[in-house]
């Protein structure tokens, strides 16, 4: 008998007709002679609705409280879907992520899975139940709740996959599977049989939140299969797992985007050492992380300095590096939130040169101006002005024929 997980997001769990599906759904899996390990998300904008009460009581709500407040929602799809299994006469419990024994760090908002003890589990599905977990929720040592952070129930499934050794991790959401670029954005977007884990980390990282980066980086971990599927329409969904001999090797693989950062500017600091540990340690002391960093030295003697961080975190990175800055006798600081950053992401970049040429004329073409650039191995991004996003990326996936399927096998054209 196979163990399967089987996770179901927002969209997927929206009404009480989508949850009676999914009860279908899962009761079809458990017939078929599977163990099954249900994991759900909140209902389609729950957390958002929850959040945005918090944030109308208190400006800053204690990030205790807000996850006490966060996991509600997890709680009542959960007995919802138990009642939908049992009118389709398929036996089941609820577990909260306390129950599942999912234990986290105290992180509040953000915490890491440290341990999982399946017994609980292990004992519902010896007795023949669906075991239907709550995602993105778990407790901490002191048995405070905690949550995962935005997506967190992918992180769930994959963990609850890895801890049980499951033989398959499936992800049902509103797409068939994980494409060259978001559909929302790039109509022609194609989707993809395959990904590795490496490739899909980036794409993740680098803004496709169709999978929570810490789910990605659990399955390649624990190297536990992972399957994007629709839970609107059957069909294959995309494989993401390690890479092999018979996998596509498109050249680029993916386009990602992010709108959730803002970047700030030192000017005219004397060029000296210690000055970029001067500006940015106050910053990382203040938890804030960086994201892109630019630096330049003029023939002056001065230097200048650019980096990006989340956009929550602006006002608060400003007014640290505007009074540090002083100090230093920089001579000015400025800073821009209206900035995207958009990403080419390829395992076939590591043995191609010219990658970052081609993408740069693509978006010089379309007049878009390139305001930083970073590159790692496998990705290039470039940070330019939000209003462009759409048709930077649109371009981007034109100018690498991604809508078109790759032959198979082939090694990668340039
Ligand atoms: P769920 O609520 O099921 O977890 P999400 O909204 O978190 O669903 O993730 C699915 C969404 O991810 C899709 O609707 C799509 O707009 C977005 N997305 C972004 N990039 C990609 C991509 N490369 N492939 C597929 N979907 C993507
Ligand atoms: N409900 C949480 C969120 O909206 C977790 C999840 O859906 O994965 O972020
Ligand atoms: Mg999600």
């Amino acid at each position: 008998m196979a163990l399967i997980v089987q996770k179901y997001g927002g969209t997927s769990v929206g009404d009480l007709d989508r949850i009676a599906h999914v009860a279908r759904r899962v009761k079809a899996t458990r017939e078929a002679g599977n163990e099954v390990v249900v994991v759900l998300s909140a209902m389609g904008g729950e957390t958002d609705r929850l959040l945005e009460m918090a944030h109308q009581v208190s400006a800053h709500p204690a990030r205790r409280e807000l996850d006490v407040l966060l996991a509600t929602g997890e709680q009542v799809s959960i007995a919802l879907l138990c009642m939908s299994l049992a009118n389709e006469r398929c036996a089941a419990r609820s577990f909260t992520g306390g129950q599942a024994r999912i234990r986290t760090d105290t992180s509040h908002t953000r915490a890491r899975i440290e341990e999982i003890d399946v017994n609980a589990i292990s004992r519902a599905l010896t007795a023949g139940e669906v075991a239907v977990v709550a995602g993105f929720q778990g407790i901490d040592q002191d048995g405070n709740i905690t949550t995962l952070g935005r997506g967190g129930s992918d992180t769930t499934a994959v963990a609850l996959a890895a801890a049980l050794g499951a033989e398959e991790c499936q992800i049902y959401t509103d797409v068939d599977g994980v494409y060259t670029s978001d559909p929302r954005v790039v109509p022609d977007a194609r989707r993809m049989d395959t990904v590795t884990y490496e490739e899909m980390l980036e794409l993740a990282s680098l803004g496709a939140k169709v999978l929570q980066i810490r789910a990605v980086e659990f399955a390649s971990k624990y190297n536990v299969t992972l399957r994007v599927l629709s839970s609107f329409e059957e069909g294959p969904g995309t494989l993401i797992t390690s890479e092999d001999a018979t996998m596509e090797k498109p050249l680029i693989s993916g386009v990602a985007f992010n709108q959730d950062e803002a970047k700030l500017t030192v000017k005219g600091v004397p060029d000296r050492p210690g000055i970029a540990a001067a500006l940015l340690g106050p910053i990382a002391e203040a938890n804030i992380d960086i994201d892109m960093i630019v630096q330049n030295v003029s023939e002056d003697g001065t230097t200048d300095m650019t980096f990006t961080v989340h956009r929550r975190d602006y006002q608060a990175a400003f007014e640290l590096l505007d009074r540090h800055a002083r100090n230093l006798d920089a001579a000015a600081v400025t800073g821009d939130d209206r900035i995207a950053k958009i990403s080419l992401v390829g395992v076939g970049m590591r043995s191609h040169a010219g990658i970052a040429a081609r993408m740069f004329e693509a978006l010089a073409a379309e007049s878009i101006n390139i305001q930083m650039i970073s590159t790692s191995e496998i990705k290039i991004s470039v940070v330019v002005d939000e209003k462009y996003l759409e048709l930077g990326v649109r371009a981007l996936h034109a100018a690498f024929g991604l809508a078109e399927q790759p032959p198979r096998n082939q090694a990668v054209k340039s």
